[in-house]
């Protein structure tokens, strides 16, 4: 018997029991035949059958496609990509009666029922809109629920590098979260996270909101400062992964706002996964509570040829070095430092004698706080 006819009397032995769609009986022997169209060969196979019930098997999903279709291109709209995958959700009981169909008639290496849906939801949306199917890293996946007939579309996630420079005092590095929802995203901040944007965090969301779309952003930042601090020279390197976004590759520019500007804006692989090592030079303004004293002034030079440690109250220690520093005297009771310090230097507690050693109040022996410092630029190594 060829495998034609040997095929036929497999056939007629199934539709005698359970009907079947074409889709679906096609499948069960296009492999074999070394064809494309299931459907095709469903319907060839059946010849004189006809259907009078629903597919024993998939219950006449195949028929639903073009709904399922529409939700896929419905779902992405408003979404700038070039490649897509697809996920399926599926009903256990069809599963179930494709195993049964599949292991009683002895059928093997045929695709699943799942698998089968998925490729021809892919073959009509790429036809439709041209899209690339990516299995591995798709810009956008759809997760189709076939059980409550709903699609979600997830996007991944863009990370983009750059420098901020602030030019003004009174500005938090970071946004608080929104009161609503603690920054995880809800209706009053339009699943931002934050609800307001007048901290250096707040003025580059809403510009990223505005590129790139987008639900919440996540940002490394290289060191902090102060809200009181300026941020110059070059600026401070920050990292921020967008969530979400709707485009994918806007025009991006240095942009000058009120009291922060942006400089390299690029769009990156993805976040550092270490810490980056990076030196900062900063230069703070120190009052004292007694008259300063020449001699401790001097005492200053030092502090580059010893680290300085600072002791947590977890027990742990690390240090920080100085490698450069100079000074001025302001008046009886204010001078000012500029170091060159490793990044993450603690510079208040450093003045105070917070847990440092050593620190400017014990070396002067004269109680010292820091009014204010700034960064005049962040070296990364
Ligand atoms: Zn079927
Ligand atoms: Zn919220």
């Amino acid at each position: 018997m060829s495998d034609y006819s040997q095929i036929l009397s497999v056939t007629n032995e199934i539709l005698q029991k359970y009907d079947l769609c074409d889709q679906c009986l096609g499948r069960l022997f296009s492999k074999q035949l070394h064809l494309s169209s299931n459907k095709l060969l469903g319907r060839k196979l059946k010849n004189e059958f006809v259907s009078t019930n629903k597919c024993y098997i998939c219950k006449n999903l195949f028929s639903k496609l073009d709904f399922f279709l529409k939700l896929m291109l419905d779902s992405s709209s408003n979404y700038a990509f070039k490649t897509y995958g697809v996920g399926l959700l599926i009903k256990p009981s069809i599963v179930d009666r494709d195993d049964f169909i599949r292991s009683k008639y002895k059928l093997k290496g045929i695709d699943s029922i799942k698998t089968d849906i998925a490729k021809e939801l892919i073959k009509l949306f790429t036809k439709k809109t041209q899209k690339i199917m990516d299995p591995f890293d798709p810009e956008i996946t759809f997760t189709i629920n076939l059980k409550d007939e709903s699609c979600q579309l997830r996007s991944k996630s863009i990370v983009i590098s750059g420098r901020y420079v602030k030019s003004k005092r009174g500005y938090t590095q970071k946004q608080k979260s929104c009161d609503n929802c603690s920054g995880k995203g809800c209706r009053i901040c339009n699943f931002h996270g934050i609800s307001e944007f007048e901290s250096v965090e707040g003025v580059i969301s809403k510009l990223i909101f505005k590129k790139f779309g987008g639900t919440t952003t996540k940002f490394t930042w290289i060191g902090g400062e102060d809200k009181s601090s300026l941020v110059l020279g070059n600026g401070r390197p920050f990292f921020v992964k967008i969530k979400n976004p709707s485009k994918r590759k806007p025009r991006l520019s240095d942009k000058e706002f009120d009291f922060v500007s942006l400089f390299n804006l690029k769009l990156i692989g993805e976040s550092p996964k270490k810490p980056l090592n990076f030196n900062s030079k900063i230069k703070i303004k120190i009052s004292t509570s007694l008259p300063i004293n020449l001699k401790n002034l001097k005492k200053l030079k030092d502090l580059t040829t010893t680290p300085i440690v600072i002791y947590e109250n977890s027990g742990k220690r690390y240090e920080k070095k100085i490698f450069g520093l100079k000074y001025t005297k302001n008046s009886d009771n204010v001078f000012t430092m500029t170091v060159i310090a490793e990044g993450g230097f603690p510079v208040k507690r450093f003045v105070v004698g917070n847990d440092v050693l050593p620190n400017i109040s014990s070396l002067f022996d004269n109680p010292c706080v820091s009014q204010e410092f700034d960064f005049l630029d962040i070296m990364i190594k």
